[in-house]
């Protein structure tokens, strides 16, 4: 990546004119605006010089300022293969709020998940159901993943007066109300997308993260055994396993032994080469090997594995979850719409 047009070229000056220290791409001193550290060079940029809007303050996961995306500073000026990027957290899903997501949740809070939902169930217009009932089945959907009875109350509610069943002789006023329906088509649509791609994408994503620490560990045990690092006995026993649950018991357990082992930070995940040839590459005075960190008791990446892999796993269930609530979406909007078409039938028939 070159620099973007309105950076200036890089300086290294850090004072000014009269001594003072100076910050970002501007060389002013700190005058009090919103800044943010870069997690490659240790610079501090003033988040108005950057264009980025204050109100993206909470959602920084790890910065990287121009010049380090570029590669005049920071780790691919030290010889890393790749250039680092910005990485953000995610945003509540509500438009207007700009704070990071809850852990499993696609929302910053409660409230704003029941918000959400409100704008979304106001699309389908449940019928039969009073405004009090309403307002609690907001409340159920925005919160159901946490508790399954709810889930299974949630998708009684009105099985015995609406209609599931596609009518037998579909005809043109069948089309007209109900397979034509703009809000079925879009609900329909995001669905397919969530489950065709979406997920599909952040399963594969999960799975080269997984393939990624296994290949990691092995090569801190192998390094252990000969001798480079100090990783405790039963380090060395341990079988690895790429599934997902047993990753993250086993991450955490190992959080106290991580603390002597290489940092292996790579913003993609990718396995540059065997196990075997990166351990005969590796010496303990190299900051990088092919591209990836290596320091031990690495603070600058400290624990990424852990919060990248709860990260992603958090994703992937918020999506699961988001799946299951468009498909109850589109069973109501269904519903509502064969009642409105058996209408339109007996209507007729009159
Ligand atoms: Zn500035
Ligand atoms: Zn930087
Ligand atoms: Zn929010
Ligand atoms: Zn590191």
């Amino acid at each position: 990546m070159s620099l973007p047009s309105w950076c200036p070229p890089y300086s290294s000056r850090k004072t000014g004119v009269n001594g003072e220290d100076v910050y970002c791409i501007c060389k002013n001193p700190d005058n009090g605006d919103l800044m943010v550290g870069c997690d490659g060079c240790d610079d501090w940029f003033h988040f108005k010089c950057l264009k980025i809007p204050e109100t993206y303050r909470k959602l920084v996961y790890s910065f990287h300022c121009p010049y380090c995306e570029a590669g005049i500073t920071g780790p691919a000026s030290q010889g890393a293969n790749d250039l680092p990027k910005t990485i953000w957290k995610r945003k509540c899903r509500l438009d207007y709020c700009y704070n990071p997501c809850q852990s499993n949740s696609k929302y910053c809070s409660g409230e704003h998940g029941e918000e959400y939902m409100r704008t979304m169930l106001a699309k389908v217009e449940i019928p039969g159901l009073q405004h009090d009932a309403q307002l609690q089945l907001f409340k159920d959907m925005a919160n159901y993943h946490k508790n399954d009875s709810t889930a299974e109350q949630f998708q009684q509610i009105g099985n015995e007066e609406f209609i599931h069943d596609e009518p037998k002789d579909q005809d043109s006023l069948y089309a007209e109300i109900v397979r034509d329906d703009k809000r079925l088509m879009e609900l329909q649509d995001n669905v397919k997308e969530l489950g065709e791609k979406t997920i599909p994408a952040t399963k594969a994503g999960l799975d080269t993260l997984s393939k990624y620490l296994k290949w990691l560990e092995e090569i801190n045990v192998k390094l252990a055994l000969r001798g480079d690092l100090n990783l405790g006995e039963d380090a060395t026993n341990g079988t690895s396993t790429n599934a997902r649950g047993k990753n993250k018991k086993k991450f955490n357990k190992a959080k106290a032994k991580q603390r002597n082992c290489i940092c292996g930070y790579d913003p993609d995940f990718q396995i540059p080469c065997g196990v075997d040839e990166f351990v005969s590459e590796y010496s303990p005075d190299l900051p990088h090997v092919k591209g990836i960190c290596v320091k031990v008791r690495c603070s600058k990446h400290s624990s990424w594995a852990t919060m990248q892999l709860e990260e992603q796993e958090q994703q992937l269930s918020s999506l699961e979850s988001y799946q299951t609530r468009l498909e109850l979406l589109i069973r109501m909007r269904k519903e509502q719409l064969h009642i409105h078409y058996y209408e339109q039938l007996l209507r007729r028939k009159d």
